[in-house]
């Protein structure tokens, strides 16, 4: 019999990234410095479930498929951004127990989607050789934020069993907003209003405001005019547990309008 004395099960922590421009999978900067540095004194994972802003579709589905393609879901970009691979393999067995674990929601098991730069760009950063099994969760945009806080509630279990759950999204993004053309700019007073409150919020454990964050005013509307790449963050804040630590590893805006922001729990 294997008996193990004074080993205390620590959960995996949680990550929010905010991924903001796909260049940033072939790029090097401030921001893809501080991913690297969320792995820091983090057990390795077994496998990676992310919930991405870019697979935003009707219905909640797990990718079941053994090898996930990596999907270029973006225009516009360098040849070379087309020509990243991040092989990683998928994980049936952990895609089945997400399934199982978010019931009585109805789950579909896909084999269509792979892994979208939602992912593969943090990734790519995160676990260069593409060795960490990863499945993706989709967000039902057909429903409401406290669905998706409830969901992620549902996935308590997997820090015990060191699955990292990767929340990829943005706190504020608006695009319409955006400063094209790569000329850096101040970010907008409500866009730094907006991601100041949602830190104090985070940080007092007010997840219920966080969640109804539309009625926060209209720097959170203009923060979040889509949910997409806000609802990613309810999904990791409602795994968070009391005695977890926080900390924020990437700090920052992008043309204006994009926080860029990472946090990490646990
Ligand atoms: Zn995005």
């Amino acid at each position: 019999m294997k008996v193990e004395i004074g080993l205390t099960q620590v959960p995996m922590p949680v990550v929010f990234v905010g991924h903001g421009n796909p260049m940033n999978a072939i790029t090097r900067n401030s921001y893809t410095r501080g991913w690297e540095s969320i792995l820091a004194s983090m057990p390795r994972p077994e496998a990676i479930l992310c919930v991405s802003a870019h697979w935003y579709v009707r219905g909640t589905r797990v990718t079941v498929n053994e090898k996930p393609p990596t999907i270029h879901d973006f225009g516009g970009f360098p040849k070379e951004l087309y020509e990243v691979q991040y092989p990683a393999p998928g994980d049936p067995v952990l895609a089945k127990r997400v399934a199982g674990l978010l019931s009585p929601t109805k789950v579909l098991l896909d084999e269509e989607w792979g892994l979208d730069h939602g992912t593969w760009s943090v990734l790519a950063h995160l676990f260069p050789k593409a060795d960490v099994p990863v499945v993706q969760l989709s967000i039902d945009g057909t429903q409401p934020a406290q669905y998706h806080y409830d969901l992620g509630e549902r996935l308590a279990s997997l820090r015990d069993d060191r699955i990292l759950v990767l929340a990829s999204g943005n706190l504020v993004h608006n695009l319409h907003s955006y400063s094209w053309g790569g000329r850096q700019t101040k970010p907008f007073d409500w866009a730094t209003k907006f991601e100041h409150e949602a830190k104090r919020l985070i940080e007092s454990r007010d997840h219920r405001k966080l969640i109804a964050y539309e009625a926060l005013g209209e720097h959170a509307m203009l923060s979040a005019p889509t949910p997409d790449h806000y609802l990613p963050l309810l999904y990791a804040i409602a795994l968070c547990r009391p005695s977890d630590a926080l900390a924020y590893p990437v700090e920052g805006f992008d043309g204006g309008s994009i926080s860029m922001l990472a946090l990490r729990i646990g």
